[in-house]
C-alpha cells in the first residue's frame, strides 16, 4: 500500500509538474506578447435592440501566436490575471482600442461607444483613472465615448475606493456598465449606492430564451428593475430570432451577439460601421 501511495504520489507530482512547466511557458511567453506585437484587439458590435442599428463595440483581446494560432483570451487570461500581467495588457487593449477608434472618428465614423472590459486586478492594483486620462489624451478619443466593463465580484472587494474612482471616471464622462450581470455574488443594494450607467445580462440568462420561464422571468425582471434604476441594459450572446423578439418584447436597449456578429478584426468592424444604419 505504502508502494502503491508513492506510485500515485509520484504520478501526481509528475502531472502538476508538467501542468506547472505549461503554465509557466505560458507566462514567459505572454510576457513577451505586448512587445512582440501579438496581440489584437477584435471589436463585438453592439446593437440597438429595436432598429439593429450599432451602437457600440465590445473590445476583445486576441493573442496572434507565431505557432499556435489566434489563441481566444480563456487560454491566457488567467494566467494574466494570476500573474499581474493583466495590467500591462489591460493597458495595451485600452490605449489600443482607443486609438483605432480616434481613427475612426476622425473619419466620421463616429455614432458609437467602445466598451473596454477592466479585470479585477487592474482596478485593485493599477491607477484606472490615470491609465483613462493618459489613453484619451494621447489618442485624442473622448471619454464620453468609453465605457469599461467591471464584473460585480470586483465591486465587492473594496466598495469604498470604487465608488471613489467610479466618480473619477464619470466626471470625465466614462461610462460604468456591470459585466455578467446577475452571476457574481452581488447584493442588489450596490445597484443603489454605485454611479453606473449599464447592466449587461450574462448570456446563461439568454441562452435559454424564451422557452426557460425562470430565464425569461429573471430577464424581465432585470430589465425592469435596471430602467427603475435609469440604468442601459444590453443583453449578451443573443444568438436567436426567437431570442432577440423577446428582448425587444421585454424593451431591453442593446444586445450584443453571434446572431448578428462574433468579435471581428478592425478592418471588418470598419466595414460594418460604414454601412450601419443603411443595414
Ligand atoms: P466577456 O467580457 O463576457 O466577453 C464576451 C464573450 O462572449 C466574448 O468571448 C465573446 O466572443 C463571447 N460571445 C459574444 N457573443 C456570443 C454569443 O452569441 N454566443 C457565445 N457563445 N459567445 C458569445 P471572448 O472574446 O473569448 O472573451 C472571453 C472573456 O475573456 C471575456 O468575457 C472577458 O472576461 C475576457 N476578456 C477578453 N478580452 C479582455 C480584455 O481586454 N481584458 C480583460 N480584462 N478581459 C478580457
Ligand atoms: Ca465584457
Ligand atoms: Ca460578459
Ligand atoms: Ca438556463
Amino acid at each position: 500500500a505504502k508502494a502503491e501511495g508513492r506510485a500515485r504520489y509520484k504520478f501526481f507530482n509528475q502531472e502538476l509538474t508538467k501542468i506547472v512547466r505549461a503554465r509557466l511557458e505560458v507566462e514567459a511567453e505572454l510576457r513577451h506578447a505586448i512587445n512582440k506585437n501579438e496581440l489584437l484587439v477584435y471589436y463585438q458590435p453592439q446593437f440597438e435592440t429595436n432598429s439593429n442599428i450599432i451602437i457600440g463595440a465590445e473590445a476583445l483581446v486576441r493573442w496572434a501566436h507565431p505557432s499556435k494560432g489566434l489563441i481566444p483570451p480563456i487560454h491566457f487570461i488567467h494566467v494574466a490575471e494570476a500573474t499581474g500581467l493583466i495590467s500591462a495588457i489591460g493597458t495595451w487593449v485600452l490605449n489600443s482600442a482607443c486609438q483605432q477608434c480616434a481613427l475612426w472618428f476622425s473619419q466620421g465614423l463616429r455614432d458609437f461607444t467602445l466598451a473596454v472590459n477592466l479585470s479585477p486586478y487592474q482596478f485593485l492594483h493599477g491607477d484606472i483613472e490615470q491609465s483613462v486620462a493618459s489613453a484619451t489624451a494621447k489618442t485624442g478619443f473622448p471619454a464620453q465615448h468609453l465605457e469599461l466593463e467591471i464584473t460585480e465580484s470586483t465591486l465587492m472587494d473594496r466598495e469604498f475606493d470604487a465608488i471613489k474612482i467610479f466618480n473619477a471616471l464619470r466626471a470625465r464622462g466614462v461610462r460604468i456598465a456591470i459585466d455578467d450581470f446577475g452571476t457574481g455574488y452581488s447584493s442588489l443594494s450596490y445597484l443603489k449606492r454605485f454611479p453606473l450607467d449599464t447592466l449587461k445580462i450574462d448570456r446563461s440568462f439568454i441562452s435559454d430564451l424564451p422557452e426557460d420561464a425562470d430565464d425569461a422571468a429573471i430577464t424581465q425582471a432585470i430589465i425592469a428593475m435596471a430602467h427603475s434604476l435609469r440604468l442601459k441594459v444590453l443583453a449578451e450572446g443573443v444568438e436567436t430570432e426567437q431570442q432577440l423578439k423577446f428582448l425587444r418584447e421585454a424593451d431591453c436597449d442593446f444586445y450584443q451577439g453571434f446572431l448578428r456578429s462574433p468579435a471581428i478584426c478592425a478592418q471588418d468592424f470598419e466595414q460594418l460601421l460604414k454601412v450601419n444604419k443603411r443595414l
